[in-house]
């Protein structure tokens, strides 16, 4: 048999997708392989084709129970011998799969990394035939994956151990830079046959929206939507509690899944929603891993998610059909908090060092600055996240919330030079209310008190408004012509940058939908409602310039071996 007739006699496929078979032909030439493709692209069929051909077993490493049991599941009805080796075995039972193993009774095993260390699993492995060892979900071994796990480390001892050593292929659908060094580096790959197919998909609509009331915005939208399915995705079990209360009131048909369900209630929703019973799932990120459903029209972000790997892979699951869908993040400022605290209070793993913790924290809190730029981008957003994962575009796809709007661009520079002029004049003792209410000539008593009536800067700016002001602040902390001190008081400063504008090199640009809030004149601040998101944005803005600052401590980490084995 050829791997066209595995395809088709177990698959039941007559042609392979895009990139497998360049894989699966490097694997069965002896050589190593990394797979690196969007979700739901095929990478199992990766691994499993050549395994039916390669002369011994072949091990799959996979992070989840689940993922194992369905996987292995289908493999037998396909009427292939596979079997897995996790926790939810008992010792009896796993020495049975191995003893069972050892006779060649399966060709393909799936194991959870904490397994290759037990001493039962080592010895099988000393003495069977391994032709290939695969590391499903492969961004699990670095430190820069979405989810790093350090059992996966435990793949690189393991395979030190054994006398022969085995083909290793890996597969993920994570593509950035750092996560793929990390990969082939302490997997130890050799010179494997590196495949990155195209992560754009082009049938999904990307957009990011602030309403006021994103209760609001997401039930109009299923009403809008009647009949087709969707996902909205929260960050907290509390949101999916009462967003999900909501829809019944209104009988939405609709599940939720979170983790703080009973099993078999868990169950019981995904079924409901995989059969298109209750076409709508409202979930947290516990949802969807594993799942093939090809007829989600739409995904919503009721939250900002905590990287744009989680974003794309969450979003990524509308549209498997390849027919149009739409993924929509709803945005606040208070998401960043939100995130924060919930990156800050996750349980780590304590053999980790102090040391090893913090740099894990800052790459977190790195990817959730990431994030939020996506959320702040006046430009095309498919570009963003392509030119994230490491592919070109040309940056106008005509198909994101963003592309489709049409923007006006006014050129602020020399309202920068104005803003940097009076941030010197600070040097560097004040903060952004401060310092907008100084250029806008503002009369309040702190200002009167701090002196800020006689500075320069007083008024300078005294047509524009403190809004305005703070919009090109903003604009400016962004494009890295000024900083804020790391702490809660985020003092603005000056950055290596700062004097490009006054010499004429740099150029600060100002992008705002047309017709839209921000171009509207400024309404006098009295308003409660209004002071109150006042505060919200300028907090939102203070963390967002704490993560900023952290990316150079980052890089500067990044010198440093981020893992130890
Ligand atoms: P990934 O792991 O890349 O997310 P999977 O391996 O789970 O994706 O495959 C996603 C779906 O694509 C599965 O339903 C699988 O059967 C199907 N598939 C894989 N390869 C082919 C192929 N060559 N032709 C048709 N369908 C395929
Ligand atoms: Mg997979």
């Amino acid at each position: 048999m050829n791997k066209f007739d595995i395809l088709k006699k177990y698959f039941g496929y007559s042609q392979f997708r895009e990139g497998q078979e360049t894989l699966i032909d490097a694997v069965l030439s002896g050589r190593d392989a990394l797979g690196i493709m969007p979700t739901g692209a095929g990478k199992s069929l990766c691994y499993q084709v050549p395994a039916l051909l390669l002369p011994g077993i072949t091990i799959v490493i996979s992070p989840l129970i689940s993922l194992m049991k369905d996987q292995v599941q289908t493999l037998n009805q396909a009427g292939i011998h596979a079997a897995y080796i996790n926790s939810s075995l008992t010792e009896n039972q796993i020495a049975k799969a191995l003893q069972l193993a050892a006779k060649g009774t399966y060709k393909i095993i799936y194991a959870a990394p904490e397994r290759l260390e037990t001493y039962v699993f080592l010895e099988f492995a000393k003495q069977a035939e391994i032709s290939m060892l695969t590391v499903d979900e492969a961004h699990c071994i670095s430190q820069w994956g979405q989810d790093f796990r350090p059992s996966y480390l435990k793949i690189v001892r393991f395979l030190q151990q054994l006398e022969r050593r085995p083909i290793v292929s890996a597969f993920t659908a994570t593509a950035t830079e750092h996560v793929r060094e990390d990969i082939v580096c302490v997997l130890g790959l050799r010179q494997p046959e590196l495949l990155i197919t195209g992560f754009d998909r082009g049938n999904l609509y990307f957009a990011v929206e602030t309403p006021k009331q994103k209760d609001r915005f997401v039930l109009d939208y299923i009403k809008a939507h009647p009949a087709e399915s969707g996902i909205i995705y929260c960050s907290t079990r509390k949101n999916v509690d009462a967003l999900f209360e909501k829809m019944q009131d209104l009988a939405i048909p609709s599940a939720k899944y979170h983790a703080g369900m009973g099993q078999e209630e868990r169950r019981q929703s995904q079924e409901d929603f995989v059969y298109d019973r209750c076409p709508v799932m409202t979930a947290t990120n516990a949802f969807g891993m594993g799942i093939d459903k090809s007829n989600v029209r739409y995904v919503i972000h009721y939250n900002m998610p905590q990287s744009l790997e989680n974003y794309y892979q969450e979003a990524g699951r509308a549209g498997r059909d390849g027919e149009t869908a739409e993924c929509i993040l709803l945005y606040s400022p208070q998401d960043v908090m939100i995130n924060q605290f919930l990156l800050e209070s996750k349980e780590q793993n304590p053999e980790f060092t102090e040391e090893e913790l913090a740099a894990i924290r800052e790459k977190d809190t790195e990817r959730l600055r990431i994030m939020n730029y996506y959320c702040l981008s006046a430009n095309c957003l498919r570009a963003y996240i392509l030119n994230y994962f490491g592919e070109q575009s040309r940056g106008d796809c005509q198909n994101c919330g963003n592309c489709r709007k049409e923007f006006e661009e006014t050129d602020v520079t020399a309202q920068a030079e104005k803003i940097i002029s009076c941030v010197r004049e600070m040097r560097g003792r004040y903060g952004i209310n401060v310092a907008a209410g100084t250029l806008a000539g503002a009369d309040r008593a702190k200002l009167r008190e701090y002196g800020m009536t006689s500075y320069s800067s007083y008024g300078s700016l005294a047509e524009l408004g403190e809004q305005r002001i703070k919009q090109i602040i903003n604009q400016m902390l962004m494009e890295g012509y000024l900083t804020v001190t790391p702490d809660k008081y985020a003092l603005l400063r000056l950055t290596g940058k700062s004097d490009e504008i006054a010499q004429g090199m740099g150029k600060v640009v100002v992008r705002e939908v047309k017709g839209g809030l921000s171009s509207l004149p400024e309404k006098p601040a009295s308003s409660v409602s209004r002071r109150k998101s006042d505060i919200l944005n300028s907090r939102g803005l203070e963390l967002f310039e704490r993560l900023r600052s952290l990316r150079s401590e980052i890089a500067r980490r990044e010198g440093m071996p981020p893992y130890i084995i």
